[in-house]
């Protein structure tokens, strides 16, 4: 049975949107974690402990109880307007995912048109990914007297002098875009005045504990950026079939078929390995060792990967044509191999040129000082 997406897989999709083989695996809906079983690699083990679980759960309730007291003062806290006071706390139970998208949706419509405060606890969203519904529930939406819709994130790590851990946070914020856009669909289905765009912040509000105690605190996280990248993302998914296309015919993720087969099928479509899938997706041990076998310059990092499709000037993976190997790349600046009038090859020669001069430089100094 085909996995359905969650939020945690949009997001990653977003945070490595040149993968073509997440996308179209988890467009299929293809349990990644058994398909690495099957290709004979662990699967990669990401996620919370169950007392890190426990702990965020007693955590979150500490935040939204007394009817979402503290949860909304953190929230006027930073975005100003009436003072909170009487939030309501409807209902959103429903049978299924549909009737609760459907309940999520009509308390949202209520909530603007009385025009008070309302806190939304585990509300569910329903968003469209290549042509099916993704059931997403984010851990609270406030609606604002203004009638603006926030997202509410609340996370167990610490934000310590009011910073918090910025790979948490941009995990974090990923998450939040996929609720932001779920929320702009709603808002979009209610046709009213404003459009969905300012019916729903874009910037939501992240809880987490203050510095090692268990009091709350609280951020507005900009996740505009994110937004961008996982519409871009999820548009994308819609042209799955142009993937799948490439695909041999006949081809499957069928988990009995013989490991090598798989093993063939999954390596006809194009990754872009970089070591932040370690914590993002289950394929990363098998994805990692085909990346190093081959050298993959993407193995050594995002960073690294924009800089060199930079100097190609095609941006990303693959941006400097051939120079695709960590040994391809250091000839190249070597002047082992690589056309010099390519600009890639030309600006590796000249920053291996000025580290030459730079360790010559170095020496000379030692010497006189000796
Ligand atoms: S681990 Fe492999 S399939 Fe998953 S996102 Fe990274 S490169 Fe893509």
């Amino acid at each position: 049975m085909p996995r359905p997406l969650d939020a945690r897989a949009l997001a990653a999709l977003a945070a490595n949107p040149g993968c073509r083989r997440r996308a179209l695996l988890d467009g299929a809906g293809v349990d990644k974690g058994a398909l690495a079983e099957a290709l004979g690699s662990p699967s990669a083990a990401f996620g919370q402990s169950q007392f890190a679980i426990a702990r965020g759960n007693t955590f979150e309730s500490r935040v939204k109880s007394d009817g979402g007291t503290e949860l909304l003062r953190l929230l006027h806290e930073h975005t100003g307007g009436e003072a909170p006071k009487d939030a309501a706390v409807p209902d959103l139970a429903a049978a299924g995912p549909e009737g609760r998208a459907a309940r999520t949706a009509l308390a949202l419509r209520e909530a603007t048109a009385a025009g008070g405060w309302t806190l939304l606890d585990h509300p569910m969203l329903a968003l469209e990914v290549a042509g099916s519904p993704a059931y997403l529930e984010p851990d609270a939406v406030v609606v604002a007297p203004d009638g603006r819709w926030t997202v509410v994130e609340i996370k167990s790590f610490p934000m310590i002098d009011a910073a918090a851990d910025p790979s948490k946070v941009g995990a974090a914020a990923r998450q939040a875009a996929v609720y932001v856009l779920a929320l702009e669909r709603v808002a979009g289905l209610l046709g009213d005045t404003p459009g969905p765009a300012d019916r729903v912040a874009h910037s939501v509000l992240l809880v987490c504990p203050k510095d090692f105690s268990n009091l709350p605190t609280a951020s507005l996280v900009d996740v505009r950026k994110q937004l961008s990248v996982t519409r871009r993302q999820l548009a994308r998914l819609t042209r799955i079939e142009e993937i799948a296309d490439a695909l041999a015919p006949g081809a499957s993720f069928a988990l009995d078929r013989p490991a090598p087969e798989l093993t063939e099928t999954v390596e006809s479509v194009p990754a872009a390995y970089a070591p932040e899938c370690l914590a993002a997706c289950e394929l990363a041990f098998h994805c990692r060792d085909r990346a190093r076998a081959v050298d993959a310059v993407t193995a050594l990092g995002r960073g690294l990967r924009a800089e060199l499709g930079g100097l190609g000037g095609l941006g990303g993976l693959g941006g400097l044509g051939g120079l695709t190997s960590v040994g391809a790349v250091l000839d190249a600046a070597r002047g082992r191999a690589g056309d010099p009038s390519d600009p890639a090859v030309a600006a590796l020669r000249r920053a291996a040129a000025l580290r030459a001069e730079a360790l010559e430089g170095a020496a000379a100094g030692g010497a006189v000082c000796r």
